[in-house]
Order: C-alpha cells, then sequence, then structure tokens
C-alpha cells in the first residue's frame, strides 16, 4: 500500500507558520515502510527564543485582557471551539474558576478577611513524547490555557505532525496569536533551550525517566517548577476466580494497545499460580494470531514501533533472555525485560513483585472479588490502578500530580 507524502510542514509562531531559523530539518520515516515521507522543521535556541517571546507577548497583551486576566468563560469559549473531549472538560474549569475567585478563607480573627484570588502562572513549556502524540499535546495545551497560561509546546521529533495540526485548529477558531506556540525538533537542541529558558514560568513535560531528570536538572537552573510524568513498568495482577477469556483479553490490551508504546502498559503480568499454565496457553495462542500489518491496511490488528530504534531496543530485551524456556515460564527479576517498558509474564505467589523495581506507573487487578481488588488496588505502589480492566483514561480522573491544588486532575 503506497504511503501518502506529508505536506511540508512549518513551526506556529504567534499565529503564524514560520520556517526554523537556522532552516534544520528532521526527516519523517513512516515506521512501516521505513521509507522517507516528508521532514519537520529543527527548532534551535533560536526559535525557542521567538517561540516563548510571542507566548510572554500573548500572555501581557492588553494588561492580560485578551487572554491571562480575560476571564474563565472567555477562554472556555475558545476551548470549545477547539474541540469536544478534554478540550471542552477543560473549558468547564476555566469557567468553575471565575467562580471561586475571591473565595473567602475563614481566619480566626474577626478584624481580618483573607480571600484567595487564583493568579495565572505565565509562560509554559510543553515537551511532549512521541507515544499517543496528540492525546499528550492536548491534555497539556488545554490545562494550559484553560488556566490562562500561554505555552510553546515542543511534540517529539518522531511524531510531531499530528500536534502541528493544533496550530491550525488555532488559527481557525481565533486563539490570540502567540497564545500557543508549537516548535519541532531534537530533545537537546530545541528541548533543552525550553526548559531552561529564563522567560518560561514552568515546564510540564511527559516521556522518560532520564530526559525527565535533565529537565528537572536544567528548570532548577531558573528555579521553575516542573510537572514530570515519566515511565515506568506496571503490574497486573490476576486472580485465579476471575474469567479466563477475559483476563487474558485485558492482559493482551493493557500490554499492546497502540501498538504496546504505552507508558502504563500493564506489561509485568502477576498470575496466581493455579492458572498459570491455562492462562499461558491462552495468551500464546490468541497473541499468535494477532495479525502485525501496516496500520492503514483494512485488518491490521497491530502496527509497528514508532521507529527502528525502538524496535531494535525491544528485540534487544529478548536477545537478553537466556534461553527458549524462559520465553514461556518464568523470569528472573533481574532481566531487563521484567524492568524495561516491554511486554511480559510471570507466575506469582508473593504479592510484592507487584511493587519490584521500579514501580509502576499504573497497575491493574483482575478478580472477581471486589474486596480483593480494592484490598491489592491499596497495596499497589502506583499512580493510579485499573480494577477489571487496563489502561481506560479520562481526563476526568488524576493523572500525574495537581501543581495548582486547585484543579481537580490537571494535566498541566
Ligand atoms: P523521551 O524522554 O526520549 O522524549 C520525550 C520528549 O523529551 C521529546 O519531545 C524529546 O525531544 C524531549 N527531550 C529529549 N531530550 C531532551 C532534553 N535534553 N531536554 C529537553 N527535552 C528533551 O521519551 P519518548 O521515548 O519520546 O517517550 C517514551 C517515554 O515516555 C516512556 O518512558 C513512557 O513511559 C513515557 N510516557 C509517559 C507518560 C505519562 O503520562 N507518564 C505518557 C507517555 C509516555
Amino acid at each position: 500500500m503506497a504511503v501518502a507524502k506529508v505536506p511540508s510542514q512549518q513551526f506556529f509562531i504567534r499565529g503564524e507558520w514560520v520556517a526554523p531559523a537556522r532552516g534544520g530539518k528532521i526527516p519523517i520515516i513512516c515506521p512501516t515502510t521505513e521509507e522517507q515521507i516528508g521532514q519537520i522543521p529543527a527548532a534551535t535556541a533560536e526559535d525557542v527564543d521567538a517561540a516563548v517571546k510571542a507566548a510572554r507577548q500573548a500572555f501581557t497583551r492588553n494588561n492580560g485582557k485578551d487572554w491571562s486576566r480575560a476571564s474563565g468563560k472567555h477562554r472556555a469559549k475558545i476551548l470549545r471551539a477547539i474541540a469536544g473531549k478534554c478540550f471542552d472538560y477543560y473549558a468547564d474549569l476555566a469557567e468553575k474558576l471565575d467562580e471561586k475567585q475571591y473565595s473567602p478563607i475563614e481566619v480566626p480573627m474577626e478584624q481580618f478577611k483573607s480571600s484567595v484570588l487564583r493568579e495565572t502562572l505565565g509562560v509554559i513549556g510543553l515537551i511532549t513524547p512521541g507515544n499517543y502524540p496528540p492525546l499528550m499535546g492536548t491534555w497539556k495545551v488545554a490545562a494550559a490555557l484553560a488556566a490562562g497560561c500561554t505555552a510553546v509546546l515542543k511534540p517529539s521529533e518522531v511524531a510531531s505532525v499530528t500536534c502541528l495540526e493544533l496550530g491550525k485548529i488555532a488559527q481557525d477558531v481565533g486563539l490570540p496569536l502567540g497564545a500557543l506556540n508549537i516548535i519541532t525538533g531534537l530533545g537537546p537542541e530545541a528541548g533543552a533551550p525550553l526548559s531552561y529558558h529564563p522567560d518560561v514560568d514552568k515546564v510540564s513535560f511527559a516521556g522518560s525517566y532520564n530526559t525527565g531528570r535533565t529537565i528537572m536538572k536544567a528548570a532548577a537552573e531558573t528555579v521553575k517548577p516542573v510537572t514530570l510524568e515519566l515511565g515506568g513498568k506496571s503490574p497486573l495482577v490476576i486472580f485465579d476466580d476471575v474469567d479466563l477469556d477475559k483476563a487474558v483479553e485485558w492482559a493482551m490490551f493493557g500490554a499492546l494497545w497502540t501498538n504496546g508504546q504505552i507508558c502504563g502498559a500493564t506489561s509485568r503480568v502477576l498470575v496466581q499460580e493455579g492458572i498459570a499454565p491455562a492462562f499461558l496457553k491462552k495468551l500464546a495462542a490468541w497473541t499468535s494470531s494477532i495479525k502485525i500489518s501496516n496500520p492503514l491496511e483494512k485488518d491490521c490488528h497491530l502496527g509497528p514501533l514508532v521507529n527502528d530504534t525502538q524496535y531494535q531496543k525491544v528485540k534487544d530485551f529478548v536477545k537478553k533472555l537466556k534461553t527458549k524456556a524462559q520465553l514461556s515460564s518464568v523470569v528472573e527479576r533481574g532481566l531487563l525485560i521484567w524492568r524495561k517498558v516491554t511486554f511480559w509474564n510471570r507466575r506469582f505467589s508473593l504479592m510484592s513483585l507487584g511493587n519490584k523495581p521500579p514501580p509502576g506507573l499504573g497497575g491493574a487487578v483482575i478478580s472477581k472479588d471486589e474486596g480483593r481488588c480494592k484490598r491489592v488496588a491499596e497495596l499497589l505502589d502506583a499512580g493510579i490502578v485499573w480494577i477489571n480492566c487496563s489502561q481506560p483514561c479520562f481526563c476526568q480522573a488524576p493523572w500525574g500530580d495537581d501543581p495548582f491544588g486547585w484543579y481537580p486532575a490537571s494535566k498541566l
């Protein structure tokens, strides 16, 4: 099947499409055919600076009346015009923010009054990863704009095109110029200058642990707050009272959805001893019937990993398993595949295995016994625990922290 070429791309800065200052380009490689299908511009510090300036001007323009000090109701109208679902949810929060302004605080001395004015933070740098790029971008952009911030989004260099589409929509709905800016490029050249830029007030990042650590260090130079949504190795605990078909289905979905490229993938599967052989047999049969092909084909079940680097990484994990026997039964805990972001399974008798290194970003438990599910969910050391499912994710529910303390389920 022929793969369509991606039209030429530019940065979205101050509401306009602009070329990179140094003219750099990064090829877009189709992960299925490995053909080059286009190019994205490669930002450097000069482009980052232009985008941050645009965001700062948008933040302060007309004394903030155009955006940062406009009512939440005004911002909500524009967010709703961008899209339904996630933008709608944040539009609601922007409106609720108006109602919360100057909320009184009870103080113990009658002669004083105290109230809270929620101030907008400023220019936010948003750095997002290569998996589900528009979702990651949207969560962060919608939260930043709803709070009255202005933003510079730097999506992953391996999956930028869908995020650039947000710029087109912003233009269509009349988002104030510069309120959202999108630059593309490599981490060290485009992401790094954004993370230490002195005029960026906060960095919100989703991606790998190591990059998160680098960003935190860079942001510390200018004492800016950071939100880090990182990776982990999430457990799925399956008890022997389950409907086996359902358990196998969730195990597969929890680890293979979006071709296995999931930050909260429940790929550390712990199966209670009694059902382990039957579970493994079914899992092996069902997974071997998965059709891996071009995702543009109608009957494709599973597409490719995002690029060859990721593919080689996964192959390398598999290579490190010493014998073929290990592939179908017990995996030693020290093995890389058990700890890294890949799909694996293991029998269990010890609950503590669910929390063994590194802790999961998420976790899941499958059992017909509701009380047991609740107990296990509380024991798992994870940011989110699914019960009798794996992966459903809602912007209304918490994911990561809440830097403002007043925004339920903020993704900013
Ligand atoms: P990555 O850390 O390699 O890259 C993420 C982003 O950081 C990219 O935009 C990249 O260009 C940028 N970057 C790289 N080096 C940088 C630097 N020195 N300074 C500033 N920015 C830099 O991650 P990835 O491979 O794109 O994504 C996969 C990882 O993301 C996995 O670990 C996954 O678990 C995690 N993830 C977490 C969440 C979450 O919500 N917690 C969601 C999705 C993905």
